[in-house]
């Protein structure tokens, strides 16, 4: 195996108890660089809890989340704070709800985390974020505050939010499930061309049409287990479970 076949991120065994609830109960996975891995499945299985632990939001009770060539840390033993905070700096989350900061224009909620969490100056981090937003179409709305954007504005600014923080890996919970069915077209197109750039993503979404063309893996959950994983043609057509297939039943 060449060192660019080692997967980017491996994940094996991650559970997570919430009191008495077990919401993740050995959950094992792996992210090629590259590659659009898609999670689908009822509300309450465990997705977006597997998001927050990759991105240092939770705390796994046990198991391993490696990075290729990066941290690698071991969640049944002592976790220290350099361990989570390496962890952290190699992935960013785009929300539901942009989570903007309201007060801020978009251009300084774009910079706020390169500046003050990675230490980059000013100038470059402008640069940065004026190149991202244009990409995205949102050059003349820089000093807008998040209030005067549409729903699918916010959250456009939500991913190049994560995008200036230049990490590895880019993590989607369910970015389309608050917008106006109008207003999701444009959050799906920003990230079919991020697919088609190359970046590497976890995505949680309901959107089956766009986990079919964009996902090169598709893990459907429930209760806090991956019940089936498979290339979207396999998984979304002709599912072998019947969980899986009850649960798509529902969808269409
Ligand atoms: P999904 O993303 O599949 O809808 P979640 O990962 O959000 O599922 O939630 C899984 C379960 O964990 C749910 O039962 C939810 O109520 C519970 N849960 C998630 N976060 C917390 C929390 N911070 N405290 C207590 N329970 C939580």
């Amino acid at each position: 195996m060449s060192p660019t076949d080692t997967p980017l991120l491996q994940v094996t065994g991650l559970e997570k108890s919430f009191g008495a609830n077990r919401v993740l109960d050995g959950v094992d996975l792996e992210v090629r660089r590259g590659d659009v891995l898609v999670l689908i499945g009822p509300s309450g299985s465990g997705k977006t809890t597997v998001l927050r632990c990759l991105n240092g939001l939770e705390t796994p009770d046990a198991g391993v989340v490696a990075f290729d060539g990066g941290p690698s840390v071991d969640f049944a033993g002592r976790v220290g704070k350099a361990d989570r905070t390496a962890l952290r700096d190699r992935s960013a989350m785009v929300f539901q709800h942009h989570n903007l900061f309201p007060h801020l224009t978009v251009l300084q909620n774009v910079i706020e985390g390169p500046v003050q969490a990675h230490g980059v100056p000013r100038a470059e981090a402008v640069a940065r974020a004026v190149t991202l937003l244009d990409r995205v179409g949102l050059t003349e709305k820089r000093d807008a505050y998040p209030s005067e954007l549409s729903g699918g504005q916010q959250q456009r600014v939500g991913i190049v939010r994560a995008l200036a923080l230049q990490p590895q890996l880019l993590l989607f919970d369910e970015p389309t499930s608050a917008l106006d069915p109008e207003l999701v077209g444009e959050v799906l197109t920003v990230l079919r061309e991020l697919a088609n750039e190359g970046w590497t993503m976890v995505i949680v979404t309901h959107e089956l049409g766009f986990a079919r063309e964009v996902a090169d893996e598709v893990l459907f959950f429930d209760e806090g287990v991956i019940v089936e994983r498979g290339a979207p043609s396999e998984l979304l057509r002709q599912p072998k479970k019947e969980r899986t297939q009850r649960f798509l039943n529902r969808l269409l």
